[in-house]
């Protein structure tokens, strides 16, 4: 056999093909109708959460509000002032060290009331009444608007004590632990409504939310009709943003089909096994991962390196998913980034031919993370059947990465309902500009 027909033949069950993706969206409308079905959901994997956040904003709203973004990489706390369309934004990132992270959830809660507390002294506006959003991306049961039950942790947090609770009683009483600070938090939002809100400031075709950054996730605007298990009023606009949860479609078995080796042994390794299959296949926090384990099973069958690897290629978690993007950046047969890349890999030799089979394994597995995606996002666009959308994406991987974005207007193109016109747009500072949307329209009408 020849080299190259050997690494195709290792790389293949990457390659999916169309009836594959056709097949993966079926499955997920399935999957998005069992959710919001009274009957099925208890069971459901996709969870198709209600957020009680109802209709997209008028652009009046304004004041002074604090937003907490709490969620993945960084926690941050802001301060927003809304006056129509002019927003102004003040911020500050504390870290979250991994012993709290993996902690107790007291411990997080008062490490937070702490940073709110800093903050405010920081601003000068330690004895202001503010009202606050909190930016919370993960899934969480609403019970309203500001009552939100944890389901579980995902993307590397995993703090006792806090599923099953609502975590704005938590924030709240930690909050008064604390003491010498007022603030009441009015509205829990998640990150993927956060996108949506910010962009639907200034744009009214805005009705969808994607994330993909740490994690991957999106919401939609959905017709109550649709949402058997609402239980709130029946006032006009008879929608409400529905957070689907997607990351853990797969978690039935509905992608196995799909599985490859590597998805399987990023599963194991992480520290929420059989959790969060879609987004283990597509996000940031694994990416890296299973390019790192692709390159080191190429390595090893002598394909890559003269199968000389490194201490560093060796280990876990340590091709960074900014390394794909670095490495697909490359536009020429200097291959730069890549090179720059393997040097912090610490890899003494290397070829050409090394750096060609490195850009084409980065380049098939962000394909099939952006495909999928858009699989996910088509499913949305043909359910809800309206004649233009706009999708606000926030996220790392969607950012910086040099091809998602189109590679996932290629797939859509292929996908969407003909007559269905989409645009995915960059949203901006979603987390804490749209958690003070949220909470402006709460502030107003309580
Ligand atoms: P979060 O989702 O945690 O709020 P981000 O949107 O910044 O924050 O996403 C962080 C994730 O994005 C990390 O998993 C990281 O690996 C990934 N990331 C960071 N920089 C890049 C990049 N240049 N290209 C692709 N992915 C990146």
């Amino acid at each position: 056999m020849q080299p190259f027909e050997e690494i195709e033949n290792i790389v293949r069950p990457f390659i999916l093909s169309d009836d594959d993706y056709k097949e993966i969206m079926q499955r997920m409308r399935q999957k998005f109708d069992e959710g919001l079905g009274k009957e099925t959901n208890p069971t459901a994997s996709v969870k198709m959460f209600t957020t009680y956040v109802r209709g997209v904003p008028d652009g009046s709203e304004n004041g002074e509000f604090l937003a907490l973004d709490l969620g993945g990489t960084n926690f941050r706390v802001l301060l927003i002032s809304l006056d129509g369309q002019e927003v102004k934004m003040e911020s500050k990132i504390f870290l979250i060290p991994q012993q709290i992270m993996l902690g107790s959830g007291i411990q997080l809660f008062d490490h937070i009331a702490e940073c709110i507390f800093k903050f405010m002294k920081e601003h000068n506006i330690i004895h202001k009444k503010i009202p606050l959003g909190f930016t919370f991306s993960f899934p969480c049961k609403q019970l309203g608007l500001n009552k939100a039950i944890l389901a579980h942790w995902t993307k590397g947090f995993k703090c006792e004590g806090v599923e099953g609770e609502d975590i704005v009683r938590l924030l709240h009483e930690a909050i008064q632990r604390r003491g010498d600070i007022e603030v009441e938090c009015l509205a829990v939002i998640n990150d993927t409504v956060g996108a949506l809100m910010s962009c639907a400031h200034s744009n009214r075709k805005c009705a969808v939310g994607l994330i993909l950054g740490t994690g991957t996730n999106a919401c939609y605007i959905e017709k109550i009709d649709n949402v058997e298990l609402w239980d709130g009023d029946d006032e006009e606009p008879r929608e409400v943003m529905i957070n689907t949860e997607w990351g853990a479609f797969g978690d039935d078995g509905a992608l196995d089909f799909i599985k490859t080796d590597y998805d399987r042994k990023v599963d194991k390794t992480s520290i929420n096994a059989g959790k969060q299959t879609y987004e283990k296949m597509i996000s940031g926090m694994y990416m890296g991962e299973i390019v790192r384990l692709l390159l080191e099973k190429l390595r090893k069958g002598g394909h890559l390196f003269g199968g000389k690897g490194s201490e560093e290629m060796s280990t876990r978690g340590r091709f960074y998913t900014k390394y794909v993007s670095e490495i697909e950046s490359d536009v020429d047969e200097h291959f730069k980034n890549t090179k720059q890349v393997f040097e912090e890999l610490n890899i003494e030799k290397y070829t050409d031919e090394d750096c060609r089979i490195a850009q084409y394994v980065c380049s098939l597995i962000s394909t099939r993370a952006a495909y999928l995606a858009a699989a996910g996002i088509g499913c949305i666009l043909n359910k809800m059947q309206r004649p233009e959308v706009t999708v606000a994406v926030d996220g790392s991987l969607y950012r910086f990465h040099p091809h998602f974005h189109d590679l996932m207007v290629e797939k859509l193109n292929q996908i969407v309902d003909p007559g269905i016109k989409f645009k995915l747009t960059l949203s901006h500072d979603g987390s804490g500009k749209g958690a003070a949307i949220v909470t402006a329209v709460a502030h107003r009408i309580r």
